[in-house]
C-alpha cells in the first residue's frame, strides 16, 4: 500500500509500506478523508513534542471497513469516524473513565503511524458510529470532538457569557459547542477576518485583541462566567486570566511547551477554577455526530481546501506557511 510517509521534519514522501496486519480486537479499515490539523502541521515542521519520525500523520479519519474478524461485530464496507486516542484501559484515568488522558496514551497520527495511508488497522472499539453522515462530515468529527470535550468540561449553561480566545479550527469548535448549549458567546482573535468568519459560521460576536475595551462591555463589565483559550500561546494564556469574572472558570484548551504564570491575589479573589481540557472521549464523539445530523454544527463549510496523498507532498508544505483563509484541509483517498 501507499502512505504519505514525513521522514523526517520539512519532508514529506509518499512511500510504498507493508499492510498492517490487524491485532486482536482490530478492523483493516481504508481511509477515505483525511483531516489536515494544527498537529499534522506541527509534526511536519518539527515542532512537535512527542513525535518520533519517520511518522505517517493523519488522526483526523473517515474510513472504510474493508476487513472485520468475527467477534468483532463490525460489518466490511460501512464507514465510520475514528476515536484516535487508543488507551491501556487500565490506568488510573482508564478506570475513572477518563480514557482522553490516559498514562500511557497513544494518538495515532502522532505517537504510532496513523491515517494517511490507504489502509490502517485500527481497535473496533475507536470505531465511531456515522450513519447520515457524508465522509467530509464524518472527518471533521474528531477536531470538532475537541470543541465539544472542552465545552463540557467548563459546564457550559444557558446561563453563562462566554469568551473563546482564538478563533482557528478549536476555538471554533469550542464557540459552536458552547452556542449549542445556550450559552451567549464572545470570540476573539488577532486577525479581525478570522474572528469574524468564525463567528459568522457558529454563531457568537466577533471581536479582536485591539477591541479590548468593547469585549468589556459583552458583560457589562462583569467578566466572563467562562474563558476558553485555544490560541496555543503562553501569552495569551496568562492575559485570558483578566478576562474571567468572580466566581468563573478558565479552561485551557491549547497545549504550549513552557510554564505559564499568574497573579495568586487575583486567582483567589475571583475564586477562578482552573481546568484543563485534554483531547475527548466517546461521548464527546457522539455529541459531534448528532449535532451534525440535526444540522445544527455546519461540517460541510469547515472544509476549505482540498487534497491527496501524491499532491500532499507540495500541499502540506505550502498551506503550513500560509494558512490564510484555510480552516479545515481535506485529504481525499479513492
Ligand atoms: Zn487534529
Ligand atoms: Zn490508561
Amino acid at each position: 500500500m501507499e502512505a504519505l510517509v514525513c521522514v523526517e521534519p520539512g519532508s514529506l514522501r509518499v512511500e510504498r509500506r507493508p499492510v498492517p496486519r490487524p491485532r486482536p480486537g482490530e478492523v483493516l479499515v481504508r481511509p477515505r478523508r483525511i483531516g489536515v490539523c494544527g498537529t499534522d502541521y506541527h509534526i511536519f515542521e518539527g515542532k512537535h513534542p512527542f513525535v518520533e519520525y519517520p511518522r505517517i500523520m493523519g488522526h483526523e479519519l473517515a474510513v472504510e471497513v474493508v476487513e472485520a474478524p468475527t467477534g468483532t461485530g463490525v460489518e466490511v464496507g460501512r464507514f465510520f469516524a475514528v476515536n484516535p486516542y487508543l488507551s491501556c484501559g487500565s490506568c488510573i484515568a482508564c478506570r475513572r473513565g477518563k480514557p482522553n488522558c490516559c498514562v500511557a496514551i497513544s494518538v495515532l497520527g502522532v505517537h504510532q503511524d496513523g491515517g494517511m495511508s490507504e489502509l490502517l488497522a485500527v481497535p473496533a472499539a475507536n470505531l465511531i458510529s456515522v450513519d447520515g453522515l457524508t465522509l467530509d462530515q464524518a472527518a471533521t468529527v474528531e477536531f470538532l470532538a475537541i470543541g465539544a470535550h472542552a465545552v463540557r468540561r467548563g459546564a457550559v449553561t444557558p446561563l453563562d457569557r462566554v469568551l473563546v480566545v482564538g478563533a482557528g479550527p478549536i476555538g471554533l469548535g469550542v464557540a459552536l459547542f458552547a452556542n449549542l448549549s445556550g450559552a451567549a458567546v464572545a470570540i476573539i482573535d488577532r486577525e479581525s477576518e478570522r474572528a469574524d468568519y468564525t463567528a459568522s459560521l457558529v454563531g457568537g460576536t466577533a471581536f479582536t485583541t485591539d477591541d479590548l475595551p468593547h469585549l468589556g462591555s459583552f458583560t457589562g463589565g462583569d467578566g466572563f462566567d467562562v474563558v476558553f483559550d485555544a490560541t496555543g500561546s503562553s501569552r495569551a494564556m496568562e492575559q485570558g486570566f483578566d478576562h474571567v469574572a468572580h466566581g468563573g472558570r478558565y479552561v485551557l484548551v491549547s497545549v504550549v511547551r513552557e510554564s505559564i504564570s499568574f497573579m495568586d491575589p487575583d486567582f483567589h479573589r475571583k475564586e477562578l477554577t482552573l481546568l484543563g481540557s485534554r483531547n475527548a472521549t466517546a461521548e464527546d464523539f457522539d455529541r459531534v455526530v448528532a449535532a451534525i445530523r440535526d444540522g445544527s454544527a455546519p461540517a460541510d463549510r469547515l472544509v476549505t481546501h482540498r487534497t491527496d496523498l501524491e499532491r500532499a507532498v507540495f500541499d502540506i508544505p505550502r498551506w503550513a506557511s500560509e494558512k490564510s483563509g484555510l480552516i479545515k484541509a481535506m485529504v481525499t483517498i479513492g
